[in-house]
């Protein structure tokens, strides 16, 4: 029978988290073996370009500099000058966060929430918000946002939901002005793990953000198996003993998993520790990218949509990256929630072009002569939904799964809103407990061999 030592790690998934907990791995000396159930590596991290001359990211997406760095792709990133977001209400565009202080009755009714807390759950979003926002900001913006973004009611989310969201108002103003100032699209709320700065700023991979995975990919020849989705994590005993894939059964020494919480109770066979993450929910998502004529056509990169329209944000990336459309030409994409099934998500990709271009005449005049085309992707996975009646469980499974040997790291595995730097900076994190676990719990087999070793070297010596 193979030492378990000598047995390779198993990496579920070549998205960022997969590939990063791969390197590291392999970089302390273990052998890692990465499965990944698509054709393709990357994951949600992935980049298309079609035959238009369009480059797509799954949504938009932003990296910073420091992200860039940490996988030493920096010489192959540009810098993006502007980033910023802004609000619809009452008609009009407002700067966020900046123009939302500026409104005489949401900054009173901030005042007033910090003096008396608001009534309600205080373990809830809805409270939470109200008490950090003010009772008027919070039920006419932040928590109509929230509703379309989670799909479920504020009251039945947990106050958590709002860790992400920058606490301080006077510091993400600083930083706004100093993005100003410097002609940089300074970094705010992209990353927790690591504070924010004027240092850290949104760069783009020449290539696409796919460059970050593909980057860390060839530092792993010979270890990434496209379509091969891992069917089973084999356990005994609460400890795992191996994986199957393509019905081959492969004994390993631990497995470090990137896939959903909520499906990961199906892999495992011999333990019903994980029975509880069945019932996290993720968020589906219908994100239809439109191809239009001209530049610029959103008041900002980003723009929000508390009521009024089916989708709750768009983004027009080309006003930070403009190499992302051909030149004269534009891309903007409209994020509807969704559920798997409901009228958004069946519909077809050249009738939801159309159903977004319909409700976007009011916010771009004249866009349906504008219009070219869309790219329509689906997520089952896009948001984690933080609900209070699990939120228990979520917090325990940052300390670990239960089962020895079994990390679940990543966006979905952590089921965490994590953006790509935080998966890294996390990912890491959990990557070197388990390590240093190991040498405690190598360390005496170690020491007595170490002792039998001198002993019988003194005894030949003898
Ligand atoms: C709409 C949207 C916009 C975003 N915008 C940004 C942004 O602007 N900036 C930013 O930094 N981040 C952004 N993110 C977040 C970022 O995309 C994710 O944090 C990151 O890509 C997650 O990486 P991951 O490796 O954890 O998961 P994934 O990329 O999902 O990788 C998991 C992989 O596991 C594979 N897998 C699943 N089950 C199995 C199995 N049984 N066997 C083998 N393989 C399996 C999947 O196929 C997948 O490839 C955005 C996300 C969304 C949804």
């Amino acid at each position: 029978m193979r030492d378990p030592d000598d047995l390779p790690i198993a990496v579920l998934g070549a998205g960022i988290a997969g590939l990063v907990a791969a390197l590291e791995l392999q970089r302390n000396g273990y052998a890692v073996k990465v499965f990944e159930a698509a054709p393709v590596i990357a994951g949600l991290g992935g980049t298309h370009h079609d035959d238009d001359g369009f480059t797509y990211d799954m949504g938009a997406h932003f990296i910073t500099n420091r992200l860039a760095a940490a996988i030493g792709i920096s010489g192959d990133c540009r810098l993006v000058h502007r980033y910023g977001e802004t609000v619809l209400i009452d008609g009009r565009y407002v700067d966020y966060p900046n123009g939302l202080l500026q409104k005489p009755r949401f900054l009173a009714s901030a005042l007033r929430g910090r003096v008396q807390p608001p009534d309600g759950d205080p373990s809830t979003a809805a409270w939470r918000f109200r008490r950090d926002y003010g009772q008027a900001l919070a039920d006419e913006v932040a928590l109509p946002l929230l509703e379309a973004w989670s799909g479920s009611p504020a009251d039945e989310l947990a106050a958590s939901v709002a860790d992400k969201i920058p606490a301080s108002i006077a510091h993400t103003m600083f930083l706004h002005a100093l993005a100003k100032a410097t002609n940089r699209a300074i970094s705010v709320g992209y990353c927790w793990a690591q504070p924010m700065s004027a240092s850290v700023f949104h760069v783009y991979p020449e290539n696409g953000v796919a460059t970050l995975c593909e980057r860390i990919a060839e530092q792993l020849p010979g270890v990434i198996q496209v379509s091969s989705p891992v069917q089973a994590i084999v356990v005994r005993d609460d400890k795992v003993q191996a994986v199957r894939v393509h019905d081959q059964e492969i004994a390993v020494r631990a497995v470090v998993s990137t896939a959903p919480i909520n499906i990961l109770p199906k892999l495992v066979e011999g333990s019903d520790k994980l029975e509880k993450y069945r019932r996290f929910r993720y968020r589906p998502m219908v994100m239809v990218n439109l191809k239009l004529t001209g530049r610029d056509l959103l008041p900002d990169v980003v723009a929000w949509y508390p009521t009024g329209y089916p989708f709750f944000r768009l983004t027009e990336a080309t006003q930070s990256m403009p190499w992302l459309a051909p030149e004269g030409k534009t891309m903007v994409l409209c994020d509807i929630g969704a559920e798997v099934g409901d009228e958004h998500w069946t519909m077809d990709d050249d009738a939801l072009g159309d159903y977004c271009v319909d409700h976007l005449e009011d916010v771009i005049p004249g866009v349906r002569e504008r219009y070219l085309g869309c790219r329509v992707v689906r997520t089952p996975i896009a948001y984690p939904v933080y609900l209070a009646e699990y939120e228990e469980d979520r917090l325990a499974l940052r300390e670990s799964t239960g089962i020895d040997g079994l990390l679940s790291v990543g966006r979905h595995g952590e089921f965490s809103h994590n953006l790509m730097e935080d998966v890294y900076w996390t990912t890491m994190d959990r990557v070197h407990r388990w390590i240093d676990a190991q040498h405690e719990i190598d360390l005496p087999a170690i020491e007595a061999a170490e002792r039998s070793r001198r002993v019988a070297a003194d005894a030949h010596l003898g």
